[in-house]
């Protein structure tokens, strides 16, 4: 009794912190793009708003809630460089709301820091079906071994890709070549230039972030 439903247990509702910001899996909608104001009248949603976080040295390195750099610049970890027009209120101040922090110490960031999970793969792949090249809602997709893993294909960023039920089940337990599929393109690493791309992605409704990424 959908067995195949099971394998979607992550869907939206999981979506926290980190890169992958409510842009890349569309809860916004079209809708909310056509909106001047790219604040959220409830505060519940303003405390999920996407912030940048910059390294102390103002690279770019990751995308989190509002909530989250908040506690991060109470901590003293991060500070504000660009804010929201908006504020939130607690018992006895009104506080700021951040769009871009800065860490105040430096942090290495390894070349490979991604774990390697569902979740991170469908990300790199944009939720696109890596054969038939069409975007699906996380619960829609499973990740592809694209040499099968009975033919020692391993799991790995290098061969494993977002696909979608219906080409999975045609793959079968074959190679691209031998199902006659074409892959959208070459899987690779999640890297810090993949990363980077998707801060685009998240932050193009937020004027504030541009001069931090588009350089
Ligand atoms: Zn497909």
């Amino acid at each position: 009794m959908g067995a195949n439903r099971h394998m979607s247990v992550d869907s939206r509702g999981r979506y926290t912190p980190e890169v992958d910001g409510a842009a890349v899996s569309g809860s916004e909608g079209p809708a909310g793009s056509r909106n001047p104001n790219p604040i959220p009248a409830r505060r519940g949603s303003l405390m999920q708003e996407p912030v940048l976080v910059l390294n102390a040295t103002y690279e770019p390195i990751n995308v989190t809630a509002v909530r989250r750099a908040m506690v991060l610049m109470l901590k003293g970890v991060a500070q504000a460089e660009e804010m929201h027009n908006a504020e939130v209120h607690s018992a006895a101040h009104a506080h700021k709301v951040p769009s871009v922090i800065r860490l105040l110490a430096y942090r290495h960031i390894p070349q490979q820091s991604r774990a390697l999970s569902r979740k991170n793969i469908l990300l790199r792949d944009r939720n696109t079906c890596q054969f038939c090249v069409r975007v699906f809602p996380s619960s829609e997709l499973t990740l592809d071994h694209v040499v099968p893993r009975s033919r020692g294909g391993r799991s790995s960023w290098e061969n494993l890709v977002a696909c979608c039920y219906r080409c999975n089940n045609s793959k079968g337990d074959r190679t691209p070549e031998e199902a006659g599929l074409k892959l959208a393109r070459r899987p690779r690493p999640f890297t810090l230039h993949t990363s980077r791309q998707l801060m685009r992605l998240i932050g193009h409704r937020d004027e504030r972030w541009r001069k931090y990424l588009f350089y």
